[in-house]
């Protein structure tokens, strides 16, 4: 499946691949190994052909945290803002300590920032150098969050990113891009979603999608009731 064919890298053809559907089929399109993750490569090899371990089962573990425990605290922590307006308050002023209060720290969320979209501007979060991600609240990144082409194209076009996940804005609200290359990480706090307003917190964090916290998506319509 993987070729590291790099003469795709830059296909304009490609860029426009990124829905989610279509992640697992990409996701090594723009890759670049670095050592480490050739190592990591050659372990898994090596490891498979003797026995040790099933790769279906690494997947799984890899599949846990990349898609349901990591953004689901992050999901719970939009949901509390959403409710809560002390905690919303405390997010603004100190996102890491309000955070950490639900039990959310570690690595790659010392130092966390709170961005709160408004019907005036949308934020939407890019590593331009590499791929700095908050671990604690939305486990690892997605493979399109690591690819050139989100790197450079979210700066450049962030209108036309959105557009490939499926997301246009009005054109009113202006989209503002945060590259995390500091030690800052960031989480967006979306809008709350309208026809949510009887909402409990656990039915909130259930609308709240990893690409809304990333900025690249929104937080799901509510079941009509
Ligand atoms: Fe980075």
């Amino acid at each position: 499946m993987a070729t590291h064919d790099h003469s795709h890298a830059h296909d304009p053809a490609h860029e426009h691949e990124h829905e989610h559907e279509h992640e697992h089929e990409h996701e090594h399109e723009h890759s670049e190994l670095d050592a480490t993750e050739l190592r990591v490569r050659a372990l898994q090899s090596i490891l498979t052909q003797k026995g040790y371990i099933d790769p279906a089962a690494l997947d799984e573990i890899v599949d846990t945290y990349q898609t349901r425990i990591g953004p689901r605290n992050g999901a719970r922590v939009v949901a509390k803002a959403w409710a809560d307006p002390a905690f919303r308050e405390w997010l603004e002023r100190d996102a890491s300590a309000a955070i950490a209060s639900l039990g959310y720290t570690g690595r790659q969320g010392e130092h966390m920032v709170a961005l709160f979209s408004t019907p005036q501007v949308h934020h939407m979060v890019v590593c331009t150098l590499c791929s700095c991600y908050p671990w604690p609240v939305l486990g690892l990144p997605p493979a399109w969050y690591k690819s050139a082409a989100y790197r450079s194209r979210a700066v450049r076009d962030p209108r036309g990113v959105l557009a490939d996940f499926g997301v246009t804005l009005p054109p009113q609200q202006e989209i503002r891009v945060w590259d995390s290359t500091a030690e800052v990480r960031y989480l967006v706090i979306p809008q709350r979603p309208a026809g949510s307003e009887g909402l409990d917190e656990e039915q909130l964090a259930a609308l709240v999608t990893r690409d809304a916290m990333i900025g690249t998506g929104l937080p799901a319509t509510p079941p009509a009731r």
